[in-house]
């Protein structure tokens, strides 16, 4: 009984971990590191350790609740996105992020795999450059 118990609480703490989590991803909007998220949480008097918003966001993704995207300097980050097929543009300054859909970039993945003999397609694209903001901020 001590044993199911425990099994049971531990379930909840990750529920409320994962809302938490989630509602801050929404609130925010843009892509974010765990360590800033973590720092954020911490700074709103959750106690929660780094390596659980780490485990918290690692199952949000296999859940495909939020996105994960590496960032070209191998950084993770996370954010909460809409649920449709879509790319990001994302700002190397500040990770702000716009989502984008194609359909010449889908047309073109599926044409370029079928030519190859390919099946089961599924594709990553992400584009990086520098926002508006940030770029008027530079040459201020
Ligand atoms: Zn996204
Ligand atoms: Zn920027
Ligand atoms: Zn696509």
């Amino acid at each position: 009984v001590a044993a199911t118990t425990h099994r049971a609480m531990g379930t909840s703490r990750n529920t409320r971990q994962r809302s938490v989590i989630v509602a801050l991803l929404k609130e925010t909007g843009e892509f974010r590191t765990a360590q800033q998220l973590h720092a954020e949480l911490r700074g709103r008097g959750d106690q929660v350790g780094l390596a659980t918003v780490y485990r918290t966001l690692q199952a949000l993704t296999e859940l495909g609740e939020i996105d994960a995207m590496r960032l070209p300097s191998g950084e993770q980050i996370f954010r909460q996105c809409s649920s449709e097929h879509h790319h990001h543009l994302v700002c190397r300054c500040c990770a702000h992020t716009v989502e984008i859909a194609g359909s010449t970039v889908e047309a073109w993945t599926e044409r370029v795999a079928a030519e190859h003999g390919f099946t089961e397609i599924g594709h990553t694209l992400e584009i990086f450059g520098i926002c508006a903001k940030c770029a008027e901020a530079a040459e201020s």
